[in-house]
Order: C-alpha cells, then sequence, then structure tokens
C-alpha cells in the first residue's frame, strides 16, 4: 500500500500526552511535510506518521488506522481541510485536526476552528506545531476523561437507580418469584441484553431456569429448562467466581461453543449467587449474534446486583424456613396431644403415620417393629392409593444392615438419610424397595421405649428425589420420641391394666372366701345366741325369783351373790341381743319396716325415758326441735333403739352438765343430734368407736360399763335406712352424735 510505503517511525524522549503519537500528516508538499517533521523532532515528539495525499487516501487511512492527530494542510489539490474535516467526523474518531496553512489569512483559519477544527499554526511559524500539537492533545485528553467521568456517574447513577429499584421490591415483597422477575427485567433493559435468565437449583440438583427477562424473544421455550452451560462452569461458580465471555471464539471450548451455538449465545455473563457459601443460583446474560465486550462497569453492576438477590433470596428461605418450622411445631404439638389421648397402642401408631405423613408431604411413611430376627412394617400411611403398599411386610433383620450395625448412623445419630436410595450399595432389601416400590429418597429415625429399640419411622419419596433439611430430621426424631412416651404409657397402661384385673380377680376371690366365712361366723352367732338365750332366760327368771325371797329369806351373803347372778345375766342378755342383731344386720337378713313416725312423738318418748334418769345424776336434759321438723320416715323400733343408744352412752359419759337432743330438718336429710358436756372423745378414736367391741380406755380397770356394740350396731341401722352416724368431740368438754336419715322437707 501506497501509505505505508510513507510510513515512517521517528523516536524521541517521551511525549507527555503519549510515549509515541501516531499521526495522519494531510499534504502534498515533501517540503512542507519535512519542515512538519523537523519541527515536531526538534521538540523532541516521538511519532510516527502517514502521509495521505488524496482525498480517497484519507479516508481510507481514517477507516483503517488509528491516530492520535491529523495535521492538514488548508489547501490540497482538489481537496480542502473542510473535507479532511468530514472525514473525520464520518470515522468516529475524536481526535484534534490542526490546520497548517500557509495561504489562509488569520481571519479563515478562525473561521476553520469555529467549523470545528481545532487549532492552526501558520507555515511561516512552524515552530509553533509542537506546542499546538500538544495543546491539543491536552484538551482532548481532557475532554475525553470528562466524557469517560461523565459516562460513569451516568453508569454509576443508572446502576444505583437498577439496584435501588430491586432493594426496594425486595423490601416490598417477601414473594421471591416477582423479586427476581423485577431482576431480570431491569437488567435486560440496563444493559441491553438478548435475554437475562435467572436460575436456581432444583431438586435434582441442576439449574432450573425459573426467571427470564420478559423481553426475551423465546421465553417460553426456555422457562423451566436446565441451563445448558452451567455444568461447564460449575466449579467457578461455586467458588464464588464470575464466568465472563466476551465471544465464543476459539479461546472456548468446543463443547461450550456448541451449547451457546443452540441458543445463538455469542457473549456470556454468569454471575453466582453465593450467600455465605451456599451456592443459591446465578444470573445469566445472554448477548445473541454479537460479540460483546463486557465493561468493568457492566461487570460490577451484575455483580453487585447478584449480592442483592443472594440476600433475597436466603431472606426468603430464612422466612419460609420460620413459617415452616412454626408449622411444624404446630403439627408436632398437635401430634403430642392426640397421643396422649390415647391408650391403644395400635390406634397410637396409626395416628403417628397418618399425622406425619401429611405433616412432611412425602409419598410414603412406614412405622416398623424390630425384633431379635425379623423387621416388620406395622403401619403404613401412602398419599395415594397409586404408591406401592409396604404393609405388612417381613424381612430378616440380618438383611436390614443399618439396623443390625450398632455403628449405623441409625443407631449413633439416630437418623438414617439417603437423599438418593439407589445410590446406596445394592441388597436384596434395597433391590426390592427400589425396583419394586419405587423408593427415591428415605429418612429414617428409630424409637427407642426406655433404651431398647422397638422400631422405627421411616420417610419415602417414590416420585421425586429429596433431601431433608436438618429441621426436618430433627423434627422427625422429635415424634419419634412422642411416639415412644405414647406407647410406652399405652404399654404401661395394659400393663396395668392387666394387673388391676389380676387384683381385682385376687380380691374377689378373697372376698368370696370371707364372705362365706363370715356367713359361717354369722350362722354359727346366731345358732349359738339362740342356744345361749335359752339358758340365760332361766337363769334370769330364778334368780329374780330368789331375789324377791318367795321360797325363803336370803341372808346378806346369798342376796348380793344372787343380785350379781341377775345383773351378770342381764349384761350377758343385753350382750347377746345386741350380737344377734348386728349378725343379722352383716348377714343382710334384717329387714325394716318404715312408716311415717311423729318427731312430736319421738322426741316425747326419749324425754320420758330420760329426762328422770338426768335428773337422778343431776344433768340437765334439753330437746331442741326445729319447727320444720315434722314427721320421719323409719322404722319406729330400730330408730328408737339408735336414739336410746345415743342418750344411754351420753348419759353414761357426762358427769357434769346437759345432755340435748336436737332434731332439725334440711332439704334432704332429718338430722337427730345428741350432744353432751362429757369426757369427749379424742379424734383419733372417732372412726374406732364405730367398729364393734371398740371402746375407748379398754382395760381392765374400766370405769365404764358397756359391751362395745352399740355405736356399730347403731351404725348400720343407720345406714340401712339410706343414713349414716357420725361423731364431733373434743376431749373433756362433750361430744355430739349425729344420725342423719333422709327425709325431705314436707
Ligand atoms: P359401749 O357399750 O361401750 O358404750 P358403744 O359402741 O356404745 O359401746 O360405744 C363405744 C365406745 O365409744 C364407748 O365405750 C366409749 O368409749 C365411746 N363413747 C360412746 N359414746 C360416747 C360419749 N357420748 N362420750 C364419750 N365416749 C363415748
Amino acid at each position: 500500500m501506497q501509505t505505508l510505503e510513507h510510513s515512517q517511525v521517528m523516536r524521541r524522549q517521551e511525549f507527555s500526552i503519549a510515549a509515541q503519537l501516531h499521526l495522519l500528516i494531510v499534504e502534498d508538499v515533501k517540503a512542507d511535510v519535512d519542515l512538519m517533521i523537523l519541527a515536531l523532532e526538534s521538540a523532541q515528539i516521538a511519532f510516527t506518521y502517514d502521509i495521505a495525499k488524496s482525498q480517497s487516501e484519507c479516508q481510507h487511512l481514517l477507516q483503517t488506522q488509528t491516530y492520535d492527530a491529523i495535521l492538514a494542510d488548508y489547501r490540497l489539490p482538489q481537496f480542502t481541510a473542510y473535507q479532511v474535516l468530514q472525514l473525520l467526523q464520518a470515522s468516529g474518531h475524536e481526535i484534534p485536526l490542526i490546520l497548517v496553512t500557509g495561504s489562509l489569512g488569520e481571519e479563515a483559519a478562525v473561521d476553520c476552528i469555529k467549523a470545528g477544527m481545532t487549532d492552526y499554526v501558520m507555515k511561516e511559524r512552524l515552530f509553533r506545531l509542537p506546542v499546538v500539537l500538544k495543546r491539543s492533545l491536552q484538551e482532548f485528553e481532557l475532554r475525553r476523561q470528562q466524557q469517560q467521568a461523565a459516562a460513569r456517574t451516568q453508569l454509576q447513577a443508572q446502576q444505583q437507580a437498577i439496584i435501588n429499584h430491586i432493594v426496594h421490591a425486595m423490601r416490598e415483597t417477601l414473594v421471591l418469584d416477582e423479586v427476581l422477575q423485577i431482576t431480570a427485567d431491569m437488567l435486560h433493559q440496563a444493559l441491553g441484553l438478548s435475554r437475562c435468565l435467572i436460575s436456581q437449583p432444583n431438586s435434582q440438583a441442576q439449574m432450573g431456569i425459573y426467571h427470564i427477562s420478559a423481553a426475551t424473544r423465546e421465553r417460553e421455550h426456555l422457562l423451566g429448562h436446565e441451563c445448558s452451560l452451567y455444568p461447564f462452569y460449575k466449579d467457578k461458580l461455586l467458588r464464588g467466581e464470575m464466568v465472563i465471555v466476551r465471544d465464543m471464539d476459539e479461546n472456548v471450548s468446543m463443547a461450550v461453543r456448541d451449547a451457546a451455538g443452540e441458543c445463538n449465545i455469542r457473549a456470556l455473563i454468569i454471575a453466582p449467587l453465593l450467600y455465605r457459601q451456599s451456592f443459591l443460583g446465578g444470573i445469566i446474560l445472554h448477548q445473541c449474534e454479537r460479540e460483546r465486550d463486557w465493561t468493568e462497569q457492566e461487570i460490577s453492576l451484575v455483580r453487585a446486583i447478584s449480592d442483592q438477590c443472594a440476600i433475597a433470596i436466603h431472606q426468603v428461605q430464612l422466612f419460609s424456613q420460620v413459617q415452616q418450622q412454626l408449622h411444624r411445631q404446630q403439627t408436632l404439638n398437635q401430634i403430642s396431644q392426640a397421643l396422649n389421648s390415647i391408650l391403644d397402642p395400635d390406634f397410637i401408631l396409626q395416628e403417628i403415620v397418618r399425622l406425619t405423613g401429611e405433616c412432611f408431604d412425602v409419598d410414603r411413611l412406614l412405622i416398623f417393629s424390630v425384633d431379635t430376627d425379623s423387621v416388620q412394617i406395622l403401619k403404613e400411611w401412602r398419599a395415594s392409593d397409586r404408591i406401592y403398599s409396604m404393609l405388612n411386610l417381613q424381612f430378616p433383620k440380618s438383611e436390614w444392615i443399618d439396623l443390625i450395625d450398632p455403628d449405623s448412623d441409625f443407631y449413633c445419630r439416630r437418623y438414617f438419610h439417603a437423599p438418593d436410595y439407589s445410590q446406596l450399595p445394592s441388597t436384596r432389601i434395597r433391590q426390592m424397595q427400589v425396583e419394586q416400590a419405587s423408593t427415591r429418597s428415605v429418612l429414617s429415625v428409630p424409637i427407642f421405649i426406655r433404651d431398647r429399640l422397638f422400631g422405627g419411622l421411616s420417610l419415602q419419596t417414590t416420585n421425586t428425589y429429596r433431601t431433608f433439611t436438618h429441621e426436618e430430621i430433627y423434627l422427625l426424631q422429635q415424634i419419634a420420641d412422642q411416639a415412644a412416651i405414647a406407647l410406652y404409657n399405652a404399654q404401661s397402661y395394659e400393663r396395668l391394666e392387666e394387673l388391676v384385673q389380676q387384683r381385682t380377680q385376687e380380691l374377689e376371690a378373697e372376698k368370696l372366701v370371707s364372705e362365706t366365712a363370715n356367713r359361717a361366723k354369722s350362722e354359727f352367732l346366731s345358732n349359738i345366741s339362740h342356744e345361749l338365750r335359752t339358758p340365760l332366760t332361766g337363769i334370769l327368771g330364778f334368780s329374780g325369783v330368789l331375789m324377791e325371797q318367795i321360797f325363803g329369806s336370803l341372808n346378806a351373803k346369798q342376796k348380793q351373790y344372787i343380785e350379781c347372778i341377775h345383773t351378770s345375766g342381764k349384761h350377758l342378755l343385753d350382750l347377746i341381743n345386741d350380737l344377734l342383731d348386728l349378725t343379722k344386720i352383716e348377714a343382710g337378713k334384717e329387714e325394716l319396716t318404715p312408716e311415717t313416725l311423729s318427731i312430736e312423738d319421738i322426741a316425747q318418748a326419749c324425754l320420758s325415758l330420760f329426762q328422770e334418769r338426768c335428773r337422778q345424776r343431776g344433768l340437765e336434759f334439753h330437746l331442741a326441735i326445729a319447727s320444720e321438723a315434722i314427721t320421719c320416715t323409719a322404722d319406729r323400733r330400730r330408730l328408737n333403739q339408735i336414739l336410746v343408744n345415743l342418750l344411754s352412752n351420753a348419759l353414761k359419759f357426762t358427769d357434769t352438765g346437759s345432755i340435748t337432743l336436737r332434731i332439725e330438718q334440711t332439704s334432704q336429710q332429718i338430722l337427730f343430734s345428741v350432744i353432751d358436756t362429757g369426757i369427749g372423745i379424742a379424734l383419733e378414736d372417732c372412726e374406732a368407736i364405730f367398729q364393734p367391741f371398740h371402746q375407748v380406755d379398754s382395760g381392765l380397770n374400766r370405769k365404764y360399763e358397756g359391751t362395745g356394740l352399740g355405736l356399730a350396731l347403731s351404725r348400720r341401722l343407720a345406714q340401712l335406712h339410706g343414713g349414716d352416724i357420725t361423731v364431733r368431740s373434743e376431749l373433756g368438754r362433750g361430744s355430739c352424735f349425729t344420725l342423719y336419715l333422709p327425709g325431705s322437707r314436707e
């Protein structure tokens, strides 16, 4: 090329603006060119240059070369500096155009500057050329820097606006889909991309594309697919490094080029979404059809946005984790509540599988038991009938490695987790599970009841693969613990029930024995009493006759002995009568004859019997009858017997003061209280005195007479009436015995 022949290289001292300038000299007079070069050389400017002598040469050079400045003569054959200016503007280069003119006056030169040329130098003053050139270059450099700074500021503002917008969107919504879609759309628009995609890892650990900028043409076609380039850059992205491809040229591997070619990708950025070492996905920028020299600003924008996105994804994940935890905690409460209210082990197991299966949203849930030599599936829950049932299957324990090995995770860490069950070394059972039961992922935890392995709970997926989270593992362990408690309670309850049943049977047998013995005793007593009464009647009758001295007078000693025989006989008869009554009641043979009795009559009978006897003992006798107490229903003889008994005791155990018979009527009962101011009864004796033959102070020196049967008999009689007798007493101050009989107000 002709221009290249003109090319020359001049090396001098370093020029302050650029190390070496590349100049275009538009001039056809060689002497003038030499003078320009001389002027520049003398100023020690290092430069290379091309010479253009025609318009076409000038145009060609401007299109093919990059220059730092143009030195142009004003007038050349057939073209002027104005045309050079046009060519320069058309080329898009922003460099100084310095007019070197011999003929042009100052005025015309100023017009040229107004038209857009940078400066001028008169040929006769060419020594000024270096100064003018330097000044022009400095101006241009300054302008360029200012433009760059303005562009940078504009870009930064633009970036900040995008980031602000995205951050705002993140604050506004916790719907991740919205945030990511906004991000993709904004990036697409801001960077003028062909596509902006956001990918996230799916359950199969592939990078699925779930968000694509709305302006993408093949959007529907790409949505939901796997990112085909991710596998090539996986390691780099996992390390947190960005993938930046400016052109799919030979620097890029063939495989990548092929994959990129399928989607017409020429330039590419993949920014990893990384939050504290955990990989959450990537932002993918595609430039189709043309290469793209991604600028530093663009790269830093993508980096900043990917950081924000990672935070947003993490936040949303955190939020949904909290929600999930809450939901699971509620489920756990529900499960423990449900289990605590059941005592049937079979039902407990059924409820566990049902509630847990629903809670974890798996396909199948099993409860299995482990005994000495086999593992059996006891209960099962399935998300649908289409899922293969494993219920009641039984396997030899020896084949279930995880259960027999005491070093297994199942034993040591209390869980067994296989996100891809088919990847485990194959055994007969595993093969059956994978092939027949379509088991994909498994999470099993043991159920220990009091440190003894009962079996376990097993969550299984059959359609998809699933990696269970730590929270899920922990929750399942908690459910297993609850199950263990519920099962233990149920087992204890069952054992308790057995014990109660056994004890009841024993008691019933004992009761039968004692009832038989009691009946025999009662029969014996009633027979013997009867047999005793006949001779006693004789003793009493004959001693009575003797006492009357009809058959001759008795001396003092004889009289004393006969009287003693008579009193002892009477005492014995009382005793026998009471005994007979008691045995009759206990044998259930006593029959009452209830009738309506007048309270007034009853009270008067008591008065006539006891008033005189009290007076003789120096005691007062009071009657206190409430006006509502009119009648009562009772067996007359037995009611009298009870009252006489209580009043006799009061008389017997009272030396000074009074005895009161108080009769009251409540809504449901009628109350007869015998109140005395006698010796009283210690609290600890108050219940025992109702036992037959129990007497307080029953030693040999006992000062009070009595059989010890009165109260026992009275209480039995009261109970036969449907009532009772109670006592309140204070030692040394007196007692109050109350007889309650059923009977409502009239
Ligand atoms: P007893 O024939 O001995 O009176 P009871 O069964 O009637 O037999 O009474 C049992 C015992 O209860 C009496 O021996 C006496 O110790 C005590 N007791 C009964 N009534 C009174 C009372 N009003 N005051 C003090 N102690 C009484």
